[in-house]
């Protein structure tokens, strides 16, 4: 499985983040710093100007001063007394053409320091372009280090500010401002505004962090529910079959190496649908959870469980050393599932079955065992609900080709793949055709014809006779409206179409899509029926005959006390069994037998048929004794609808009496 979120990126998102949150702290200290400088620099000029102002303003005689480079006495007094005021430790005056005039330091010596130096010396390589700047008529300043020297500060400007005359320079006055306290101010505020700023940044980053972490936790929990959720099922919490399936790999594994044996138990639950069905789903869920428990209470700790899926669990028993371990958790477990269950305020019990299978006894490739368990288990079902198998090689391959009959057989009748042979039946003269018996036939695609004995057990045993049987009734009586002559047409019925009470309105939907007369149609029910539930059985057969359908009694004295159904039920004819027929012409008491069957059946006014009539000798045997239908390969075989030429001819000549002889012929020939 592929997990949609990658840690990768998350890495390289919060590299990012670090990355952009130090580069912030370092554009943001950079601006500061610059901006910093630029106000120390504004305020050295700020400073600088209103001093040479100031000294321009107060100083008398200043124009002589700049022009001759002699201070008259009051000026010189002035500038001792300005020599030092605020930041301002030095001054220099400079002539119009650059010339040094005075220094403030030196202004108890003599020449007051205008030593015949030019503007701008002390700036090397600049002094060129400093004097141009500043004769020019403009400010200059600029920021220097005293680096340890006695005279100077630590941090000073030296601001060059033209002294100004009716648009012409008298002069220029220089002007040292200390810098330092300034600068220290400045600074001290530079590093306050960083300091928050660094805080700042460090908190959104801080904070940043600690999102990324809570999003890497939200990942991580995430990925674990995804691994978790592709291993287990997401309702029980127990394993789901892939992961199931790896378990039983790894447990194959360690026993093949010499670890401890090991046997798959599968389970199902007996009556989930119904409760599903009457409670709803989320009650069904809450029963699959409390299976789910119930089977962790039971299993050891080196056991696995798991939903495969509906109602159907396994649990891996390790540790196994001999059948009777895994009976005895099978049966735990069978009992355990079969106490009630509270769901949805409402007290429900379901049951269950297990099948068992042990690895390296029953198989050694753990799908086969898988199978086997499942084949147990399928066995522990039929034999009764809430039981527990363990895997039998012979009954389940029985039960395993019984099993995939009737998923073909299924699939047989859903696809229509089965059709109906008529069998004639003739009068006692053996000459008037009278009617069909329709017959069910099966061509399996790969086990060619599969005889009705097979599959019609198979169809009741799982319930597809009712959907079956519905198509027969359908199919003969659709054939039949069909024929030319208005022939009967018998059905055979089985007992579990009775417990189905769709039965009577089966029969006259197929009489009313069909237009068949329903006298026409004849159903044939065996003395089996008869047994069970006898009351709800003769109600039925009553509202049969009531729309004017015939009843006959088929098999006759092969079951039980036959005669005692007799009255109970005014049947339209009897079937004499072919058992009696084959014994007949040569056994004497055979022959008394029918001979009473036949006189008794019709005091009741009950018409009688003899089946398997296969010899002239049983024929006439039957005739003698007053039979009044016959039956059997003599007279015709079971044949497909298409090759039942003779209705035709009967057709051709009377409805009821046909050519019988060449019904016969015709037969035979087709067989
Ligand atoms: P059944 O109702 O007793 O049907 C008569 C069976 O006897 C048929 O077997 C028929 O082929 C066979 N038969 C007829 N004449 C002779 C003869 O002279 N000699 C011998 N040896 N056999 C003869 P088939 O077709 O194999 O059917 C077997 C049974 O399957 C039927 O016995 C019936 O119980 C059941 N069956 C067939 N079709 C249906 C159906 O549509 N519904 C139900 N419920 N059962 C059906
Ligand atoms: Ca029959
Ligand atoms: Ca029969």
């Amino acid at each position: 499985m592929k997990h949609p979120i990658r840690k990768s990126s998350s890495w390289k998102s919060l590299g990012l983040w670090i990355a952009g949150v130090t580069a912030g702290l370092l554009l943001a200290g950079a601006a500061v710093r610059e901006a910093a400088l630029k106000h120390l620099n504004a305020d050295a000029e700020h400073t600088a100007l209103q001093y040479a102002h100031m000294l321009a303003a107060s100083v008398p005689d200043l124009e002589p001063l700049l022009t001759r480079g002699q201070p008259s006495p009051a000026a010189l007094e002035q500038l001792r007394r300005l020599r030092k005021a605020g930041d301002v430790f030095r001054f220099k005056m400079f002539a119009r053409d650059g010339r040094q005039l005075l220094v403030s330091d030196d202004l108890d010596r003599p020449s007051f320091g205008g030593d015949g130096k030019q503007l701008g010396d002390d700036h090397g390589a600049k002094s060129a372009h400093v004097r141009d700047i500043v004769l020019g008529g403009r400010n200059y300043i600029e920021l220097k280090e005293g680096a340890g020297r006695a005279d100077r500060p630590w941090l000073y400007s030296e601001a060059y500010v033209p002294v100004l005359k009716n648009g012409g320079i008298l002069g220029v006055v220089e002007v040292y401002v200390d810098q330092t306290a300034r600068r220290d101010r400045i600074q001290s505020a530079f590093v306050t505004v960083g300091g928050v700023v660094a805080l700042v940044l460090m908190l959104v980053g801080v904070m940043g962090v600690s999102q990324w972490r809570q999003r890497m936790h939200a990942h991580r929990q995430a990925e674990e529910r995804m691994r978790y959720l592709a291993k287990h099922d997401a309702l029980s919490g127990a394993l789901n079959r892939a992961s199931f399936n790896d378990v039983m790999q790894r447990a194959a594994w360690r026993c093949d190496t010499g670890g401890a044996g090991f046997a798959v138990l599968c389970i199902d639950l007996d009556r989930f649908k119904e409760i599903n069905d009457s409670l709803g789903h989320s009650a069904g869920d809450e029963v699959l959870q409390q299976v789910a428990q119930r089977l962790r209470g039971l299993v050891r700790s080196g056991d696995d469980r798991a939903r495969l899926g509906g109602d159907e669990f396994a649990v891996l028993q390790s540790g196994v050393r001999s059948p009777d371990d895994v009976a005895t958790l099978a049966k735990r477990i069978v009992e355990s599932l079969a106490a009630p269950f509270e769901v949805a305020g409402e007290t429900v019990t379901c049951g269950a079955s297990v099948g068992a299978a042990i690895y390296g006894v029953d198989a050694r490739a753990t799908d086969q065992l898988m199978h086997m368990a499942d084949l147990a288990l399928y066995r522990a079902k039929a034999g009764g609900r809430g039981t527990f198998s363990f895997y039998d090689g012979e009954l389940d391959m029985q039960l395993q080709a019984r099993r995939e009959l009737s998923r073909d057989l299924r699939a047989a009748i859903a696809a229509e793949a089965l059709t109906l042979h008529y069998q004639p039946l003739y009068a006692a003269d053996g000459v008037t055709l009278t009617g069909y018996e329709a017959l069910l036939r099966w061509s399996h695609a790969k086990r060619g014809n599969i005889p009705p004995s097979d599959f019609i057990p198979l169809a009741e045993d799982t319930g597809l006779i009712v959907p079956l049987g519905a198509w027969v009734l359908r199919q003969a009586c659709a054939d039949a409206a069909r024929w030319p002559a208005p022939l009967s047409v018998s059905v055979n019925l089985s007992a579990a179409q009775f417990r189905d009470d769709q039965l009577v309105p089966t029969v006259q939907a197929a009489l009313g899509t069909s237009g068949l007369d329903a006298t026409r149609l004849e159903l044939e029910i065996t003395e089996s029926l008869m047994m069970t539930n006898t009351e709800r059985v003769v109600q039925t057969l009553r509202a049969l005959a009531g729309m004017g359908v015939s009843i006959a009694m088929d098999d006759f004295g092969t079951g039980y006390s036959s005669l005692s159904y007799l009255w109970r039920f005014p049947f339209d004819k009897i079937k004499i069994d072919r058992a009696f027929t084959k014994d007949l012409a040569d056994d004497e008491k055979v022959s008394l037998i029918v001979r009473s069957i036949i006189s008794l059946a019709h005091a009741l006014q009950i018409r009688v048929n003899a089946e398997g009539v296969e010899t002239t000798a049983q024929m006439v045997a039957l005739q003698q004794h007053g039979c009044d239908e016959l039956q059997g390969f003599l007279l015709g075989r079971p044949a497909p609808l298409a090759s039942l030429t003779h209705l035709n001819a009967a057709s051709a000549s009377s409805a009821r009496r046909s050519t019988g002889a060449a019904a016969f012929l015709e037969q035979a020939a087709s067989v």
